[in-house]
């Protein structure tokens, strides 16, 4: 991890090479597997940033990050708050791209604890902006959510539903982001991309989203946690592929918005009902599920369902990976990652990761 040399690395300031991208967030789910896939790409310097939270599994975002770093990324520790370092962090790249995608994740837990979404989601977006103003010719995307869709809001989403009632803290602040966005364009011109996820799973997912943690409870042997809904009415999500999801976020690199406050779906355009989800995961792991029902707490929405036909025609977005195939995927790498850290803690040994992160 790389803070406090930050200025000696005069030889990666390169003000005339190709891309320079800047991921927030980038120790996360989805800035690790956009970071891995920019190294794949044009992107001449890609640096990533993360202040490694304990909202989940903080080995999983340090091994992720080990592997940014083993493929040529520049990892840094450090708060999106910290306003000195990212005004240093821009100054000293030369960024073309912001993808800004670190954020205070999850739902439930901004119930317990609101003032995190206000700390990472709002202050830290603001830190985003304000130093992106001084480089006008950044080109700027970030992280919006599907959760912003109000409940009431019919599906398929479509762009323009109601997004006046969100349903908790982590929606209003990612409301709040794309409001912001729009008044940062309105007072200095400069345009973004705003992009609404709709939940994202796959290979090094999140413990705390539903594909993760049902595979952990069967494997285990333990129950699954599943909200009970009422009569003919059924709990459903637009599960999209991370693949997907990079693709789209890709996507947006080269396309400049004409106006602002530009937003977009990105979701695989489906809604999969979460029994249908635990039926593909008992295929998949060859072992039975059993269910712990549970009252649907009211943050939650009942179905979520991406509308993608703007984003189908703006950025050319199409995903492709089927729930089954995904879920396979995902599998694979659960297994194997899982089996890795049960033999390291078993024999008492740092992983490189580990040691290289200490
Ligand atoms: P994630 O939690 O895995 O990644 C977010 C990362 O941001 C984490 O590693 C965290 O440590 C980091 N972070 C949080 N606060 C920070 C701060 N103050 N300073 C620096 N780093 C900080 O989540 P993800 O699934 O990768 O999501 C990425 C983005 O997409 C987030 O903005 C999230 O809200 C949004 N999103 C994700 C999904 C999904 O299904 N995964 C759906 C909708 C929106």
């Amino acid at each position: 991890l790389v803070y406090s040399n930050l200025f000696l690395d005069h030889k990666d300031r390169q003000p005339n090479g190709s891309k320079r991208v800047l991921v927030t967030g980038a120790a996360g789910f989805i800035g690790f597997h956009l970071s891995l896939q920019l190294t794949k790409t044009s992107a001449s310097i890609i640096v990533a940033m993360d202040n490694f939270n304990d909202y989940y599994d903080v080995q999983l975002k340090i091994d992720r990050a080990y592997e940014l770093h083993k493929a040529g990324v520049k990892v840094y520790y450090a708060d999106l708050c910290d306003l000195a370092f990212i005004e240093k962090l821009f100054a000293a790249y030369n960024f073309t791209h912001v993808i800004h995608l670190g954020a205070q994740a999850g739902v439930r837990y901004s119930l317990e604890n609101p003032l995190a979404y206000v700390h990472s989601n709002i202050e830290g977006t603001q830190v985003i902006l304000d130093t992106v103003k001084k480089y006008p010719n950044i080109h700027l995307t970030y992280a919006s959510s599907s959760s912003v869709y109000g409940k009431n809001s019919p599906i398929p989403f479509h762009l323009n539903a109601d997004t006046d009632h969100p349903g908790n803290m982590y929606a209003a602040t990612k409301r709040a982001n794309e409001l912001m966005a729009y008044q940062h364009c309105t007072s200095t011109g400069i345009k973004s991309v705003g992009l609404r996820f709709f939940t994202v799973y796959g290979p090094w997912g999140r413990p705390d989203m539903a594909v993760y943690k049902f595979a952990q409870s069967i494997v285990e042997g333990k129950k699954v946690p599943m909200f009970k809904v009422s009569g003919d009415e059924e709990l459903g999500r637009d599960f999209t592929y991370i693949d997907d999801i990079i693709a789209g976020i890709l996507s947006t690199m080269d396309y400049n918005p004409d106006c602002c406050g530009v937003v977009f779906n990105l979701g695989f355009g489906h809604s999969v009902s979460v029994p249908e989800l635990i039926t593909i995961l008992e295929e998949e792991l060859g072992q039975n599920a059993e269910l712990d029902l549970l009252p649907l707490p009211p943050t939650e929405i009942l179905q979520t369902w991406a509308d993608i036909s703007v984003s189908r025609q703006h950025l050319g977005f199409k995903p492709v990976t089927a729930l089954q195939d995904g879920v396979r995927k995902f599998i694979e790498w659960f297994t194997q990652y899982h089996q890795l850290r049960d033999k390291l803690q078993k024999s008492g040994q740092m992983s490189a990761a580990q040691q290289w992160y200490n």
